[in-house]
């Protein structure tokens, strides 16, 4: 039996995400706080553009890509009051493990399913359909939304229950966060050494210093473009949480702290919408 799916969050992930599941078959209403891009986006697919969440009501399954723990928590509040038991809310935005558990509380409640699925892999992943899924959540569940997250995942890991995705993804962040960090502050000392840029990149790349970061961001920030890709004002978000977690498991945080003060900056100079590759700007000692 098709999955009849809606998605809420047409943003730098969710678009290209909501663009697979139609591709699958799978979707059939859009929704965005924006709504100028839900109807773009619903006229070009010939979807339907939601107006209220009643409209989401007959779907079997809805997916939110949204930006902050409020938005994810109002989206599941609305959900909960019209979805059919035994439907499914897939949540791909990056926030705590307490607003995992919350948003699952208030759906079961319902008879409603819920995983928490944060992603990894950047645009460029959502775009292409190869990104890294983190699931918490019950197996059941996790089954039921397996035909909507094949759309546009390589990896689909089953981490453990509610929240266990969000912890994933906290880890996630701290490597994502160190690497951004050397990578940042190398280039902006090749800069200063007057290295060719050509040939620097593809050397790094070739040794035991490539990666994501550096082959996707490293030509376009020494052209001091920062188009997101990842948005500095989401990394701070993302920083605020694993920083919580963190302190409360009791491990060492220097290179998250060093992160939340830089990205604390660049959303403070006007950057809060460039992409995390904008911390070059800082490590040139501007
Ligand atoms: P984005 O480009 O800022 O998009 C967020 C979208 O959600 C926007 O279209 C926004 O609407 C919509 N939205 C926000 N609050 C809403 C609400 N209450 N109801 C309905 N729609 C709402 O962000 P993104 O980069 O796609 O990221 C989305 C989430 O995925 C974030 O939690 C982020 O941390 C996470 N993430 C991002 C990446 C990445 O590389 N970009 C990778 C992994 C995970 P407007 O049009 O009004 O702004």
């Amino acid at each position: 039996m098709t999955i009849r799916c809606g998605f809420i969050g047409l943003g730098a992930m969710g678009a290209p995400m909501a663009r697979h599941l139609h591709g699958a078959g799978l979707l059939v209403a859009v929704d965005n706080r924006t709504r100028s891009k839900a109807d773009a986006l619903a006229a070009e697919l010939r979807v339907r553009a939601v107006r209220s969440a009643d409209n989401f009501a007959d779907c079997d399954a809805v997916v939110l890509c949204v930006s902050l723990d409020a938005d994810v928590l109002e989206n599941v509040a609305a959900l909960a009051r019209v979805l059919k038991k035994g439907a499914l809310v897939v949540d791909h935005s990056t926030v705590s493990v307490q607003t995992a558990r919350r948003a699952a509380a208030t759906l079961a409640a319902e008879g409603i399913g819920f995983v928490d699925a944060p992603v990894s892999g950047g645009v460029e992943g959502a775009r292409n359909g190869t990104l890294s899924v983190m699931v918490g959540g019950e197996a059941d569940h996790l089954e039921q939304g397996r035909p909507l997250l094949q759309a546009y995942a390589a990896r689909i890991s089953h981490m453990g229950q509610t929240g266990a995705g969000q912890a994933t993804k906290a880890v996630n962040q701290v490597l994502v966060a160190g690497i951004n960090e050397a990578v940042c502050e190398g280039l902006a000392l090749a800069e200063k050494l007057g290295l060719d840029a050509e040939r620097l990149l593809p050397t790094l790349m070739a040794g035991a210093a490539g990666n994501w970061f550096l082959g996707k961001r490293g030509e376009t920030m020494l052209r001091n473009e920062f188009a997101p890709g990842f948005k500095c004002g989401h990394m701070l978000k993302d920083l605020r949480i694993v920083q919580a977690i963190a302190r409360e498991a009791g491990t060492r945080t220097a290179t998250v702290e060093q992160a939340l003060a830089d990205y604390a900056v660049l959303v403070e100079r006007g950057h809060g919408d460039s992409d995390t590759s904008a911390l070059i700007t800082l490590k040139r000692g501007g």
